[in-house]
């Protein structure tokens, strides 16, 4: 976090942005890629884009830690309760009699919980909605992906000293988890527009003592790139492109622009065009906004009639996808193959 241009107030800013670990991120890119062309190939199967990554409407979602004090769990556990209270899924932490939360380990075999949390990777993360139990996600000997013996979110830092933002990033990982996509890569039109991708004109590149880029003595300001280019992102542009433009967004939920949303970095103003800009935050975050709980209704709404729709277009996925075991004929890459069962284990699952 840093603060800019905070004159008398202060506004906490994002500074370290998240990051996925670089296994994570190719294995998602391959997993994308899959179901794409699948989904092209039978329209049953766009389930499996466009949907699939929620949980079932009404289900329960289980959680559990690796790491991090009984304190800092209780501390996770209160602030998420309140996605619990907005929508009809259940967050369980596994709640014991003395008063202790379920936990995970690198060990396990079957799966602890469909939320999988620990505090010694670097950064914040969470894998999105029910790439929390793709086998698929992630590589095999990794300790971060979608199995049962791999970590799915990730609070660094958290063991040793809570940020002043922390129940944002808790709220922010949380929706991930639950098949939220970031808000600032909702701002369709005017709003992408609104990012200031490039420096000011003559901006003399000008560093502060942690190498962060800020403006030069004549008031120019560092671009987007030439920021996020340096600590402690140090981005290159595709990597930027992926994270910060609409079009990088291949799946989970977008409503209305919401700029109170948790789910919106907190970027400083010259990250934008105008001050103030139409797609800045609007509040520090810190709680779900209305938009937020908006969003959870609409993914995960009460009654069963929304269940029974995830069910039976879970069914048709199901049905869609190749067969589990194909001799001659028709032939599959291994990489087909090995995606095709870990949709055919994420859709069971959704069945229930
Ligand atoms: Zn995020």
């Amino acid at each position: 976090m840093v603060a800019y241009y905070g004159e008398g107030v202060t506004v906490l800013y994002d500074d370290l942005l998240e990051d996925y670990p670089e296994g994570l991120a190719q294995s998602l890119a391959a997993r994308a890629r899959w179901r794409q062309s699948a989904a092209s190939r039978d329209p049953d199967l766009e389930f499996l884009v466009a949907d699939a990554v929620k949980w079932r409407p009404g289900s329960t979602v289980t959680v559990a830690f690796r790491g991090g004090s009984p304190q800092l769990h209780r501390s996770i556990v209160d602030v998420a309760a309140a996605i619990s209270q907005a929508c009809s899924l259940t967050l369980d932490f596994g709640l014991d009699e003395a008063g202790g939360f379920r936990s995970w380990s690198t060990e396990d075999t079957e799966y602890s919980a469909d939320i999988r949390i620990g505090f010694d990777k670097s950064g914040y993360w969470s894998l999105v909605g029910t790439a929390s139990v793709d086998y698929a996600v992630g590589r095999p000997l990794d300790d971060v992906g979608g199995r049962p013996n791999q970590q799915s979110m990730n609070f660094g830092g958290f063991e040793e000293e809570l940020p002043s933002t922390w129940r944002r990033t808790v709220l922010h990982e949380f929706l991930h988890a639950l098949a939220f996509n970031h808000e600032h890569q909702n701002m369709r039109g005017p709003c992408q527009d609104e990012f200031r991708w490039e420096d000011d004109q003559w901006y003399v590149p000008t560093t502060d003592s942690d190498g962060r880029f800020v403006p030069d003595p004549h008031g120019r300001r560092p671009g987007i790139y030439t920021y996020l280019g340096g600590p402690p992102n140090n981005w290159d542009r595709a990597k930027i492109d992926f994270n910060l433009r609409s079009e990088g967004v291949e799946d989970g939920a977008a409503g209305v622009f919401d700029p109170e949303s948790v789910m919106l970095y907190r970027f400083p103003p010259f990250f934008y065009h105008t001050d103030p800009s139409p797609c800045a935050p609007v509040g520090e975050g810190l709680e779900l906004s209305e938009g937020d709980k908006r969003g959870l209704r609409l993914l995960y709404p009460e009654g069963a009639e929304s269940s029974e729709r995830c069910g039976s277009l879970a069914a048709a996925a199901l049905q869609a996808l190749p067969p589990e075991s194909l001799d001659g004929g028709e032939k599959l890459e291994r990489l087909g193959v090995d995606q095709a069962a870990a949709a055919r284990s994420v859709l069971n699952r959704l069945l229930g």
